[in-house]
C-alpha cells in the first residue's frame, strides 16, 4: 500500500480525553474514531489489525472443532422471554421497537438464539458434541463506557456455544475451548492467565476468565508467578484426547489465580511471597459451563442412546476482539508508539523513501516495494513528501515491526537500512541482502505459538 494514496489519518497530539495509552495510541495512529459515547468507527489501519485478530481466533476455534456461523445482531424479545432473561437483563440491553411495534433488541450475547437454532435442527445424541461460534457485534449499554474500545457499548465478540449429552461431555467441550484460548492469546503475543471467575448473570459452576496483566486493567487480580512461564499447548494438540486435554487444563488451573471477586486471601497467603503476583488485569476472554440453564426452559432436547429425550448441557465461550486490539497495545508499546507483534501488524514492513522525487531513490524504493510484495510481505510504502523526522515518527507510532529505510546517500553506496521497531536495532545492508533478511525476519515471527 502506498501511503500517498491511503486513508491513514495520523494525529500529532495526544487527544485530551483519552485516559489510557492504548486509547491514545489508537486515536493517534488513526485506527479508530469515536462516533458516539462508546461507539467507534474502525478506520483502515485499525480494521486491518482487527481482521488479523479475528483470523487467529477463527483458526484456533476451527482447530478445536468449533464451526462458524453468523447470527444477526437484532433479536426478538420473545426468545429472551423464553429463557426468562428479558426482564432480568436490565438497562444494559438496548431495546428497540420495530414499525409493527414488535419488541426487538440489539443482542448483548446469543445463548437464546443459538439454543433456538440448535433445538430446531438437532434431534439425536449422534449429532453431539456440537460447538457453534460466530464473530458478531454486540451492544451493551454500559453505564460508564471508557478507555476507548476497551470498554465500549458496541463491541465485537467471538462467542461460541457448546452442546453435549451430559456433564462429562460438556467438561471436555469446556476443556477444548480452554486450550484453544491459551493458544489464541499466545498467538497475539499475550500472556493470558485463566482465573477462576464468578459466573455472574449467566450462571453455572465452571468458569474462567482469561486475564492479561496490565497496569491499566480494570480488575484487581492475584496469581502465582509461575503461570508466567507455563508453555503454551502445541498446535498439534489432539483435541479428541479427553484425558490429555483434562491434564493440560489441570496444569493451568493447579496454581492460585483469581480476580478480586473470587479472591481467597488465605489461599493466596499460602504462596511464598516471592511467587505472589498482585496486579491489575484486563479480561480478554471468558468461558462458562452452565449445564441446562437455557436448554431446560427452552426445551433443547435430543433423543438419547436409549431413545429417551435428554436435555443438553451447554457452555459459552467469549473473546472480545476489539478489546484484544487495545489490550495488545497496553502490553506492547513505548514512548514513540505501538509495537505490533508480526502476526497482528497492519503491515509487516514500513518502507520509507527519504527523498521522494529523487530519481534514483524513487527507483530503488519502488523496486524494493515490488519485490517485497512479490515475496509475500505486506508493505506500507511512505512515498509522501513529508520530512524525514515526520516519516520516522509516523512509522514508530503505527508500530510496524520492521522499517526499511531508503535514502539518497545509501542508494549511491548501494545500501539500505533495516530497523526493528521493537529493539531499535539497525542494520545496513545491500538491497538484495536486505530483502532476504527481511523475508527471514518476518517469516520467523509470523507464528508465535
Ligand atoms: P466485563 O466484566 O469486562 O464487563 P463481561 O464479563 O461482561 O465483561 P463477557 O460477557 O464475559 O463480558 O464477554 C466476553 C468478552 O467480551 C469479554 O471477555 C471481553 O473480552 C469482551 N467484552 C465484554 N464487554 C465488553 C465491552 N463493554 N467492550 C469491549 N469488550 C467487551
Ligand atoms: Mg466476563
Amino acid at each position: 500500500m502506498r501511503l500517498s494514496r491511503s486513508f491513514l489519518p495520523v494525529l500529532r497530539d495526544t487527544p485530551k480525553d483519552a485516559e489510557i495509552v492504548s486509547h491514545q495510541l489508537m486515536l493517534r495512529a488513526g485506527m479508530i474514531r469515536q462516533e458516539s459515547a462508546g461507539i467507534y468507527a474502525w478506520l483502515p489501519l485499525g480494521l486491518k489489525v482487527l481482521g488479523k485478530v479475528n483470523q487467529i481466533i477463527r483458526e484456533e476455534q476451527n482447530r478445536a472443532g468449533a464451526q462458524e456461523l453468523l447470527m444477526p445482531t437484532i433479536q426478538s424479545a420473545d426468545l429472551w422471554r423464553e429463557s426468562g432473561r428479558y426482564d432480568a437483563y436490565g438497562k444494559e440491553m438496548l431495546r428497540i421497537n420495530d414499525r409493527h411495534d414488535r419488541e426487538m433488541l440489539f443482542g448483548p450475547t446469543n445463548e437464546e438464539m443459538v439454543t433456538e437454532i440448535f433445538r430446531t435442527y438437532v434431534k439425536s445424541y449422534r449429532s453431539l458434541p456440537l460447538n457453534l461460534y460466530h464473530l458478531q457485534w454486540k451492544f451493551r449499554d454500559e453505564v460508564r463506557p471508557r478507555f476507548g474500545v476497551m470498554r465500549s457499548r458496541e463491541f465485537l465478540m467471538k462467542d461460541a456455544y457448546s452442546f453435549d449429552l451430559d456433564a462429562a461431555g460438556a467438561r471436555h467441550s469446556y476443556n477444548k475451548m480452554f486450550v484453544a484460548y491459551l493458544r489464541t492469546f499466545a498467538r497475539f503475543g499475550l500472556k493470558a492467565i485463566p482465573m477462576r471467575a464468578d459466573t455472574g448473570p449467566i450462571g453455572g459452576d465452571l468458569s474462567h476468565e482469561f486475564i492479561i496483566l496490565a497496569d491499566t486493567g480494570e480488575s484487581e487480580v492475584f496469581c502465582h508467578k509461575d503461570f508466567l512461564d507455563f508453555a503454551t499447548p502445541q498446535a498439534n494438540t489432539n483435541f479428541d484426547d479427553v484425558s490429555a486435554l483434562q491434564a493440560t487444563v489441570e496444569k493451568w488451573t493447579s496454581l492460585y489465580a483469581a480476580t478480586s471477586d473470587m479472591h481467597d486471601a488465605a489461599a493466596y497467603g499460602q504462596i511464598g511471597a516471592d511467587k505472589q503476583v498482585s496486579a491489575r488485569g484486563i479480561e480478554v476472554g471468558h468461558i462458562f459451563y452452565f449445564g441446562t440453564k437455557y436448554s431446560e426452559p427452552m426445551k433443547a432436547q435430543v433423543q438419547g442412546p436409549d431413545g429417551k429425550p435428554v436435555t443438553v448441557h451447554m457452555g459459552s465461550y467469549g473473546i472480545g476482539p476489539t478489546r484484544v486490539v487495545a489490550a495488545v497495545i497496553e502490553a506492547s508499546h513505548d514512548a514513540n508508539g505501538i509495537i505490533w507483534p508480526v502476526p497482528l501488524a497492519p503491515f509487516e514492513v514500513g518502507l520509507v523513501n527519504l527523498k521522494v522525487g529523487d530519481k534514483d531513490t524513487d527507483l530503488v524504493a519502488n523496486d524494493l516495494y515490488a519485490k517485497l510484495e512479490r515475496a509475500g510481505l505486506s508493505v506500507l510504502l511512505d512515498d509522501t513528501d513529508e520530512r524525514a523526522g515526520g516519516k520516522f515518527a509516523s512509522m514508530d507510532l503505527m508500530g510496524l515491526p520492521f522499517q526499511l529505510i531508503v535514502g539518497p546517500k545509501g542508494v549511491k553506496a548501494g545500501e539500505v537500512e533495516i530497523k526493528e521497531r521493537k529493539t531499535g536495532e539497525r542494520l545496513t545492508l545491500s538491497m538484495d541482502a536486505a530483502l532476504r533478511r527481511l523475508s527471514d525476519l518476518v517469516s520467523a515471527r509470523r507464528m508465535l505459538a
